[in-house]
């Protein structure tokens, strides 16, 4: 029996989002259906609710970073029972037999089906993410949360933020004897912030804003540079090891290609709208410098990730809204006045 669960969602590009029923199927013998307690809000949320991405499928209801309990499990499911804390990120399927599913890889499989605005049998055709109650999700993409309960809402940005910056450290390595830049202080930043610090790296924070240097050395920065002062970003020159840029708007690379030091790399994480200016080759020539790109993280690095914030007690900085908050939350996401991330209490929904 499928069942009827309240949701939050938008019918058009330029409709706000109001209160919608949604169903969910009933749990398959893989399936794992789980009650959301809560749901971080993404810029990849807005965006695709908003259309500014190609192929918004409505209703459209966003949502990756999300957190539950189990309430039910299919006959095949092991490793799940109902009661457990568990989360759900930003992929709900998979081919399951390529050479990225077959590495766990499952963000670079080319049949990758996001939680949201993905395909899927269900109804009504496409996937309807974490700004409702209740989903219903393949195990093999469900995930073991071990923080305390009282964490639980600090967890969900994990899903898609703390992932998203994990992937890219663990992948170059950063580890003690490094020098790490994270780029940007938004949701993404303040993880890699975080996650760099804990990995031992020493941690170097760039952001244009003076005002928020006190915040950056709080979350662990080591230093903080404003990169628009010419003379700060020059103290740094050809030192650094790796760079995670977490900045969407278009920008010069070429100003943090040149912090680099010789065979390191600059890996970016954050999409914009439009391309940012072409880096100068020869920032990359000289020193045999990389720069790259690096798309959230596959569903055993999500678990690893998730781990190793429960045991060194990471979670996000949040800011708890209701439903019916979620339209001026992304007017001030785009203003950046949010320390770090907004997370719905999914028992709003239903009021
Ligand atoms: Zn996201
Ligand atoms: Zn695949």
């Amino acid at each position: 029996m499928t069942t009827t669960s309240h949701a939050y969602g938008a019918q058009g590009a330029d409709q706000a989002l109001a209160p919608l029923r949604i169903t969910r199927r009933a749990p398959g013998a893989h399936d794992v259906q789980i009650a959301i307690a809560y749901c971080g809000v993404c810029h990849s949320d807005l965006h695709q609710v908003r259309a500014e991405w190609a192929g918004t499928l409505y209703p459209c209801v966003p949502g990756h970073e999300i957190v539950g309990r189990v309430t039910a499990v299919g006959a095949q499911v092991s490793g799940f029972a109902p009661g457990d804390l568990v989360g759900v990120g930003c992929i709900v399927d998979s081919c399951r037999h390529c050479a990225e599913c077959e590495d766990g890889l499952e963000n670079y499989c080319n049949h990758m089906v996001g939680t949201y605005n993905g395909p899927t049998p269900d109804a009504p055709g496409h996937t309807l993410g974490g700004y409702s109650q209740q989903i219903v999700v393949h195990q093999r993409y469900v995930l073991r949360v071990r923080h305390p309960e009282a964490q639980l809402a600090a967890v969900a940005p994990l899903l898609c933020a703390g992932i998203t910056t994990y992937s890219p450290l663990r992948h170059w390595k950063v580890g003690p004897g490094h020098k790490v830049g994270v780029v940007g202080i938004g949701g993404l930043g303040h993880m890699g912030i975080k996650l760099a610090r804990a990995m031992g790296a020493q941690v170097v924070a760039f952001t244009t804003s003076p005002s928020k240097r006190d915040a950056a050395l709080a979350l662990g920065a080591h230093e903080v540079v404003v990169s628009r002062n010419r003379e700060e970003m020059k103290a740094h020159a050809q030192s650094l090891d790796f760079i995670l840029n977490t900045v969407a708007a278009p920008h010069e690379l070429d100003a943090f290609l040149a912090l680099l030091r010789r065979d390191g790399t600059m890996a970016l994480v954050g999409a914009p709208a439009t391309p940012h200016p072409s880096p100068n080759v020869f920032n990359l020539i000289m020193k045999r410098r990389s720069l790259a790109g690096s798309l959230i993280g596959g569903i055993a690095e999500t678990q690893e990730m998730l781990d190793f914030c429960a045991e060194r007690s990471i979670v996000a900085d949040i800011e708890m809204i209701r439903a019916d908050q979620i339209d001026d939350a992304y007017e001030r996401m785009l203003t950046g006045d949010v320390k770090y991330r907004f997370v719905i209490d999914c028992a709003s929904l239903g009021q």
